[in-house]
């Protein structure tokens, strides 16, 4: 097949064979040998924290240091053939340009936005979290349903394209909130054309969230098929987040943290595993729609590791055609974007090429060769 690109869309789409006359100035590129991709959506994102093995303590880096963070994160994402960041939570600091505290992901979407070369963005600002479940100082905290639908309502106010709540309380075995205070953070954000998303690590979290009607879950770790039934109906989405496991227990081997060495914290992790890809082998069976996330900065990986999360959807029973939609037009319909995930005549060059076939290998998206939307702004056909 042949691409011509102009000024970032794609013109057309045809055989080789039946490119017709190129004119002269058109810069002709042989990638040979490689496959054309959409521009992947990483739909569970952190791009203002590095990842890693001390993840949770990095969020605590001054506010400068984690603006370059992002940056080096852009390039990252840009360069593994990731287009689309959803940033899903982000810590906040006092924007020196107006004085007022809000979240940094939403300081480096908005400068982003003025840069077709870097990724494309959603931020959702900073956690909801009850009190007593994450560091104190991170999240927003609220403890009751008034608390927590003023703290939505600032969010939204400091211009959140969406909601994240933290939907696992200080107890195990209860949520944070009831149905009926998730309900209105969801009612609220809907009459403001925004989304309710939710971090759900327990099977009593999803349960709320889902029936409170937010719009997605991120995780997912312990649905059963009854939670996975009422998302497939409602249309809930679920990101899902395998691949920290994956990290994890490869954090046996190249840390000395206890926790990941010993041998308690190897079983717990390949426990959390199991039950995790359970979970979304569940909701893929009952028809809810996957998107698919790296968690990198909130959790351990790294921005450049997407192809490792598609690898594990089809370890959770996929296709790997499957997992790849996950990975691309699945996200773009969780953003509404219809061109998100897509490539069309008339659209934006949004693709990469790779070697391999990633329609049945999906380690094939580790081989990036080229990058259309990354800085080279001649016109081309490939
Ligand atoms: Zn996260």
């Amino acid at each position: 097949m042949s691409v011509l690109v102009e000024n970032g869309r794609v013109v057309w789409i045809r055989p080789t064979a039946e490119e017709g006359p190129v004119p002269s100035e058109v810069r002709v590129i042989d990638a040979g040998g490689s496959t054309i991709v959409p521009g992947m959506v990483d739909a569970h994102s952190h791009v203002t924290l590095p990842g890693g093995s001390h993840w949770i303590d990095r969020a605590f880096d001054a506010p400068e240091e984690l603006l370059d963070v992002a940056e080096h994160n852009g390039d990252l994402l840009g360069q593994a053939g990731v287009r689309w960041a959803r940033d899903v939570g982000s810590p906040a600091a006092v924007d020196a340009a107006d004085g007022q505290r809000r979240a940094l992901a939403l300081r480096v979407r908005d400068r982003w936005q003025k840069d077709p070369t870097r990724p494309r963005m959603r931020a959702a600002g900073t956690w909801l979290a009850h009190s007593g479940v994450l560091p104190a100082g991170l999240t927003v905290e609220a403890d009751e349903g008034p608390q927590l639908l003023a703290a939505a309502t600032k969010q939204l106010e400091d211009g959140a394209d969406f909601l994240k709540l933290y939907l696992d309380g200080p107890k195990k075995e209860e949520a944070p909130w009831s149905t009926e205070d998730v309900r209105a953070v969801a009612e609220l954000a809907h009459g403001r054309g925004a989304q309710v998303t939710a971090h759900s690590g327990t099977l009593v979290g999803a349960r709320v969230g889902i029936e409170a009607g937010i719009d997605s879950l991120e995780h997912g770790f312990e649905l059963d098929s009854d939670a996975a039934a009422q998302m497939a109906r409602q249309g809930t989405f679920l990101v899902s987040t395998l691949a920290l496991f994956r990290s994890w227990a490869s954090f046996a081997e190249t840390t000395t943290l206890p926790r990941f060495v010993e041998d308690e914290g190897r079983q717990r992790v390949a426990r959390r595993r199991e039950r995790a890809i359970e979970s979304v082998g569940l909701a893929h069976h009952a028809g809810v729609r996957i998107a698919t996330g790296t968690d990198f900065g909130g959790g351990s990986l790294r921005a450049n590791h997407l192809a490792w999360e598609v690898e594990s959807l089809v370890e959770a029973g996929l296709k790997p055609w499957e997992a790849l939609a996950s990975a691309t037009v699945r996200g773009g319909e969780l953003l509404g974007e219809p061109e998100a995930g897509r490539i069309h005549e008339g659209g934006p060059a949004d693709f990469f090429l790779v070697h391999g076939n990633p329609l049945n290998d999906p380690t094939a998206l580790w081989r990036v060769w080229k990058v259309a939307w990354r800085p080279d702004p001649r016109a081309a056909t490939l």
